[in-house]
Formats: structure tokens, C-alpha cells, sequence
């Protein structure tokens, strides 16, 4: 899951609750839900000279540090999403840091080498655990502000390199879009292939509203796969699960906004939801030979900084002018004001709060959908699961706590639905704790852990 505006989110008041509605942290929750990795932005330098933010998280180094040290706690790697601007790049956007705005190609090479080595390594001397690295977001045509792909391949070639240095066991990531666009995703690959672009996976955006059928993403990323033995993914989706607004600010999706398209094929609850990202998970899983690694489901906890449910006249004006402020002051909307620095005509001007706070996989108050036990109803189905039965047999004994202790020691590997069974105290490491508890409830000793307990 993208997370990158968490951080903002939590300085303008924002509090997440698990199911239960215990307060907990964010990436805590997801972890306990089945949520494997975690997808930061990185801006170069989003703010303006006197250091006010541009918003949409401020997502600068920084930030993704602070998150991926979080996110390590829970045994969550990050996929750092590099954009090489300093604010958002997609396919309308795709223009250069302002410090590099006026650097020939080679020089800008050599600054996107740099950036992206600082930056990992900043990361990581945090604590982050660095596992994939995206050069360059929903790079069709520009990325950095050169606009041919000639020019692209030696920036994606640049920061390559740069992840190369970094470390042997990080993925590179390239990120597209447009995957309904079929013949101009293949000629991307053939591209990519011919001017020997160094990379490990070919990821795009898949937004049903936009991005054709889900047997095309499944062909085109199959294309890739079978042509050039990459590794594919979608690096972005979501869906809303409700078709209300909570903060002042309108919605992608809404009533008459983003409803209508023959690829919506779910309801907007959090059951549609839940099915949409179990649907595109299995649209990138029936990719051949296994090449097809899942899917990042896009700011799944972009939530209202307050919540207008409710409200009318003066008290709802009275909330969303509160909103405003935070979104100003800590960079919790999608752009401030402040971004007309770099972005004059779309940021500056249409700044404001949270455009998905009805795709998140929270409600209003923070508090966590029924729809986040997808990422772990992918993995185990939906049925109970026996915790402490490790090797699937239908009963907890002795071997199953041999299996983590193989593991361990690299005999075995558990697999992904064993995982979440020998996990017994919940951290999300698999550790000689596991075992013992295991060991100790079947000798008849009590445990904390829900050892020979279902779990659903
Ligand atoms: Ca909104």
C-alpha cells in the first residue's frame, strides 16, 4: 500500500484504530491485515523558498525516511517511488526539480545518479528497508523534464545505476500508465529491450475508471513477461467505497464523476472495493510463470483531517475553513498554495484537501474497513484460519513449530498463507518465539498466543 501522506496526515491531527477501534500505528494495522510492502513517494525539494510545502504530503526524503523506519518495525520493505520533480509528475507533468531545470541531459544523468544514491542511503540509515526502487512515476512521455524516449532511456539508465550501487537484492522499478493503451505499452517494452535499459520490473497504473479491461492489463503485462522475462506489477489502484465526500474538497470519484465506465464492475462499498483490488491482484497473478508480483493499492489511508459528515450551512463552512488550514500548514491535501511556486496553473490553482478520502480503506474517524482484510483474503481465503498450524495439516503439533525452526535456520522456506498461521505473536517476523509458543501450547502450556485458536 502507498502510504506517503501519513506523515502529514498525522501532524494535522489524524489518528488510524483497527477494527476493534484500538489507536494504533498506521503501518501496524496494515501489517496485522496482511499488507507486505509499502510504496513512498520522494520529491526532490517540495516547498518554496521560504520552505513551505508544496502539500500532498510534503514527500520529500525525509519523509520516506521517517516512514520507512516505521515501516520496518513491522517487517514491511519499502518500494521508494521516485518522481525526479518537486511536486507531482504523471503523464500531463513530467518537469524537472527546479535545482535542475537548466542542466543539458548528461548533467542532469549525473544528478539523478546522485539524488537517488543520497536519498537510498539516507533511507536506509534510518532503518528503511529499501526492496524496490520506481525511476521515475507514470513516465509515458517525460520524465525530469526531457520529453523523448531516447532521452528517458539515459535518465532511466542513470537512475538504474545509481540502484545497482546501492544494493544487489533492490529492484528496479520503471512505471507507466495508460495500460489500456496496448500497442504503445508494448512498443514501451521493445523500447526498453533495444536501447538495453537495466531494469527488473515493469509496472503500471490500473484505474478501472480509465485503464481498460482487466484481460488487457493481464495481456499487456503478459506481453512483457513473455517477451522479455520481466517481472510486472501495478504500482497504483483503487477504488472508492462510498461515493460521499468528508473533507470540502471534491472527489475523483463521485456522483456523475468517474461512475460510468463498462470496467466498473463493483459497487461502491468497502465490499466493491475489497473486490476490485482482489480482481487486479488476480489480473496480474494469471500473468505466465509466476512473473506477476501483485499489486500497490494507491494512499489506502488518505482519510478526511476532518470529518464534514453531517454538517451543514455555517458549521460545515467552520470545518472545511479548519481543514484548509491544516492542509496549508502541514501539506495533508493533495497541494497548498504555496504550490503556484511550481506548478502555477493546476496546483496552484486548484489547490486543496484529499481527492480520495473515499478510496481509503478507512472511515472517517480512521477507524479500519472491513475491506482491509483483503490483502490477507488474498493470500489465506476468508475462512478462519488455525493459527500455530504451520504446515497445513489441519492440527497444531510439534512439526509445525519444526517448520519455523527450518526456516529460520534456511532449511525451508514458509510459504506466504503459512506465514500468517506461524506468525502466532502477531509481529510479523517470523522468530524461534513462534516456535516456542507453538512447543509450550502443546505441552499444555498457557500462552498469550492464540496458539490452536481460529483467527479470522
Ligand atoms: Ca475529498
Amino acid at each position: 500500500m502507498d502510504v506517503s501522506s501519513l506523515i502529514s496526515l498525522e501532524k494535522s491531527g489524524v489518528r488510524y484504530y483497527d477494527e476493534n477501534g484500538r489507536e494504533e500505528d498506521l503501518l501496524g494495522i496494515l501489517a496485522e491485515n496482511g499488507v507486505n510492502y509499502i510504496r513512498v513517494r520522494v520529491w526532490n525539494d517540495p516547498a518554496d523558498a521560504d520552505g513551505n510545502g508544496y502539500g500532498g504530503g510534503n514527500c520529500d526524503t525525509a519523509t520516506a525516511a521517517e516512514i520507512g523506519k516505521r515501516a520496518a518495525k513491522y517487517n514491511l520493505p519499502l518500494l521508494v517511488d521516485f518522481h525526479y520533480s518537486d511536486f507531482w509528475a504523471d503523464p500531463a507533468k513530467q518537469k524537472a526539480p527546479k535545482a535542475w531545470e537548466k542542466l543539458p541531459l548528461a548533467e542532469k544523468c549525473v544528478k539523478v545518479r546522485e539524488f537517488t544514491l543520497e536519498s537510498l542511503g539516507a533511507i536506509k540509515n534510518a532503518g528503511g528497508k529499501v526492496g524496490m526502487v520506481q525511476i521515475g512515476n507514470e513516465t509515458n512521455g517525460g520524465i525530469a523534464g526531457v520529453y523523448t524516449w531516447a532521452e528517458m532511456a539515459e535518465i532511466f539508465s542513470a537512475g538504474a545505476s545509481a540502484v545497482r550501487e546501492f544494493s544487489s537484492d533492490t529492484s528496479v522499478v520503471l512505471h507507466f500508465t495508460n495500460p489500456e493503451k496496448t500497442e504503445l505499452m508494448y512498443s514501451l517494452a521493445d523500447f526498453l529491450d533495444e536501447k538495453k535499459v537495466d531494469y527488473d520490473v515493469f509496472a503500471v497504473s490500473y484505474y478501472p475508471y480509465w485503464h481498460g479491461s482487466l484481460s488487457n492489463l493481464t495481456k499487456v503485462l503478459g506481453y512483457v513477461a513473455g517477451e522479455y522475462g520481466k517481472h510486472v506489477m501495478v504500482a497504483e489502484t483503487s477504488y472508492a467505497n462510498t461515493l460521499s465526500d468528508t473533507d470540502g474538497h471534491p472527489n475523483t470519484v463521485a456522483k456523475g464523476s468517474n461512475t460510468s465506465s463498462e470496467n466498473i464492475l463493483w459497487d461502491f462499498t468497502p465490499q466493491g472495493q475489497a473486490d476490485e483490488f482482489r480482481a487486479v491482484l488476480n489480473a496480474v497473478n494469471e500473468v505466465p510463470d509466476g512473473l506477476g508480483l501483485g499489486a500497490f493499492y494507491w494512499e489506502g489511508a488518505w482519510i478526511t483531517v476532518g470529518d464534514t459528515t453531517g454538517l451543514s450551512g455555517a458549521a460545515y463552512q467552520k470545518r472545511v475553513d479548519e481543514n484548509k488550514r491544516l492542509w496549508e500548514e502541514y501539506g495533508s491535501g493533495w497541494a497548498s498554495s504555496y504550490s503556484a511556486d511550481f506548478d502555477p496553473d493546476d496546483a496552484g490553482r486548484y489547490c486543496g484537501g484529499s481527492a480520495v478520502d473515499n478510496q481509503a480503506f478507512f472511515d472517517a474517524q480512521g477507524r479500519a474497513l472491513p475491506s482491509l482484510k483483503v490483502f490477507r483474503y488474498a493470500i489465506t481465503g476468508s475462512e478462519p484460519i488455525l493459527m500455530g498450524d504451520v504446515n497445513m495439516d489441519g492440527t497444531v503439533n510439534v512439526s509445525d513449530a519444526t517448520e519455523i525452526q527450518k526456516h529460520i535456520c534456511g532449511k525451508a522456506s514458509i510459504s506466504a498463507e503459512s506465514f500468517f498461521k506461524a506468525d502466532v505473536d502477531g509481529d510479523n517476523f517470523l522468530t524461534v518465539n513462534d516456535a516456542t509458543y507453538i512447543q509450550m501450547a502443546v505441552a499444555g502450556v498457557d500462552t498469550a498466543y492464540p496458539v490452536n485458536e481460529f483467527k479470522k
